[in-house]
């Protein structure tokens, strides 16, 4: 079976913690504010849609919010962000550590 999806996942977030930390903040995407709103707007399509496995709800905030898409992806893919669930589950921890302090 090999490793799965979570643990990957985890391994892919610790990795980029521990060579990342210290410049964590500065590379975030966005504004922290930003940073913000993306996580609210997944939390509540999510719900109410749950994950399709792609970046769908990421992308769409992008267009919405005239956020470059790239960027935020490039970000997303080093977290281990590669659907709309995972860019919340990593993306808001990679946040709280890169920002120090919890949601
Ligand atoms: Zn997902």
């Amino acid at each position: 079976m090999g490793i799965s999806h979570k643990q990957y996942r985890k391994a892919a977030l610790a990795a980029w913690k521990s060579k990342e930390f210290s410049a964590a903040k500065s590379n975030l995407p966005l504004s922290t504010t930003l940073m913000k709103t993306l996580f609210y707007t997944l939390d509540e399509k999510l719900t109410e849609q749950g994950c399709d496995h792609t970046l769908k709800i990421v992308k769409g905030w992008c267009v919405e919010t005239e956020v470059n898409f790239t960027d935020l992806n490039t970000w997303l893919e080093a977290i281990g962000g590669h659907c709309d669930c995972e860019a919340l589950d990593n993306g808001e921890e990679a946040f709280s550590a890169a920002i120090g302090q919890q949601m």
